[in-house]
């Protein structure tokens, strides 16, 4: 039985108390949650990963992608970027490989990430119709599902699946004057085969199927934001809404069923959107979690990226988005390495932690640090802090020289410092 079935029968999982346990929130409630489907746990039990909650009322969490493309193909480094991702604390990692031996990458990889994984299948169904037919618009029906539960097999505990690109979202697109039409992958390969087929996305209109083997497995479906702006420009527009109507219905008949799904998010929008765009999906989708991709709130900062996600990601979580797709500083120009990959995941740690604060979620955290601030206690904030390898580094490269206790910053005429002295002579 999936989490949410067993959570509907009124039964608490092992998972479910963990999760109770971990966050802080009352085993009941988390219960009634996964119930109603506003919290997911991604747990496949073939691959039976560390357990993660995401959703209402819970810690933002983030996502690590990794994966080979076509231009450059080097399973060690995958396997060495996974392993990055979960050392900096990625919740989750997802392989969005498309170059090289799809299922030596991936199986690979699920023995390496002990964390959630999750996956598109419909890269490797599209890939593969190439080879067998020769164009991505000639994939049948069956290699679409036949991917998905091959995958399921294998132990993939979530999987993107770009239901609502349908011949009504993709109309909606072509009336849009879109500065730049579509960004997604996965959801370029739908409206393809729609617009070249003349027929309705076999997924969408065979989803009860797609429910089918989702249960079987467990697996959470992610349902895939095809229409997410590429630009800011594209922001919030009719398509996009229109992705999202069709989304909601089908969040209502996975929860049905006894699956469990989260909602994919944008995407390329100024800051003044996010909240809206959060405020509708949580409406429409009856508080699905809300995996969010950046958001990204300028489009002129390539190099800069994570930067850039890192505040859309920020000012999504505290909106009320529940899982933060990481982008690293390599987005938009190449194929990140692993040290963009640990950028990444860092960045978007940081919002995912402004966004608890702001939430009232891990303030004890903060105020241990500052107490080990005004104390110049060295190794409790590097303990506390997210990323002390880094912090530790920059302390290093330039040490005090004279007052060891305070940094090379301003030495002697430390602020902490000259304060405690005079308070302590004043005897306060
Ligand atoms: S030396 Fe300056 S920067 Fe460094 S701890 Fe003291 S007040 Fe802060």
């Amino acid at each position: 039985m999936t989490q949410i079935s067993e959570a509907k029968q009124g039964n608490i999982t092992k998972e479910i108390r963990y999760v109770s346990k971990v966050e802080k929130i009352d085993v009941e409630i988390v219960k009634r949650r996964v119930a109603s489907g506003k919290i997911v746990i991604p747990f496949n039990p073939i691959h039976s990963p560390d357990i993660l909650g995401i959703g209402k009322g819970l810690r933002v969490k983030v996502n690590a992608n990794i994966g080979t493309s076509r231009e450059h193909c080097n399973i060690n480094e995958e396997i060495e970027k996974a392993k990055v991702s979960v050392e900096a604390k990625a919740h989750a990692v997802m392989d969005l490989s498309t170059g090289g031996d799809l299922d030596e990458i991936r199986t690979r990889l699920l023995k390496t990430v002990n964390v959630p994984f999750g996956t598109v299948p419909i890269y490797q169904a599209g890939i593969n119709a190439i080879k067998k037919h020769g164009a991505i618009v000639d994939m049948t029906e069956d290699d679409m599902f036949n991917m998905f539960e091959h995958q399921a097999k294998q132990g993939v505990d979530f999987a993107v699946t770009h239901v609502g690109i349908t011949k009504v979202s993709v109309e909606r697109l072509q009336k849009q004057k879109r500065l730049i039409p579509m960004v997604s992958r996965g959801g370029s390969f739908h409206m393809a085969w729609i617009l070249h087929n003349e027929q309705e996305n076999p997924l969408y209109k065979n989803f009860d199927y797609l429910l089918e083997l989702a249960k079987k497995y467990d697996v959470t479906l992610s349902l895939g934001d095809g229409m997410r702006s590429g630009a800011l420009y594209d922001s919030n527009d009719r398509a996009k809404f229109q992705e999202l109507l069709v989304i909601g219905e089908l969040v209502e008949r996975a929860r049905e069923k006894g699956v469990q799904t989260m909602v994919e998010g944008p995407g390329h929008m100024p800051l003044c959107d996010i909240k809206s765009n959060i405020e509708v999906m949580k409406t429409v989708t009856k508080e699905a979690p809300y995996f969010v991709l950046g958001p990204l709130v300028t489009d002129i900062a390539p190099g800069y990226d994570h930067f850039v996600g890192g505040i859309g990601g920020a000012i999504a979580g505290f909106a009320g988005a529940d899982f933060l797709c990481y982008i690293t500083p390599a987005e938009h120009l190449s194929l990140p390495d692993k040290n963009d990959v640990r950028e990444g995941v860092i960045a978007t740690r940081i919002a995912a932690h402004a966004a608890d604060l702001a939430r009232g979620i891990d303030r004890d955290v903060d105020f241990d640090f500052s107490k080990a601030r005004e104390n110049l206690n060295w190794k409790k904030m590097f303990e506390l802090c997210i990323d002390p390898k880094k912090a530790k580094e920059y302390r290093e490269k330039r040490l005090p020289v004279e007052y060891v206790e305070t940094c090379s910053m301003c030495g002697n005429l430390c602020a902490i410092e000259i304060v405690k002295k005079y308070l302590k002579e004043q005897g306060k």
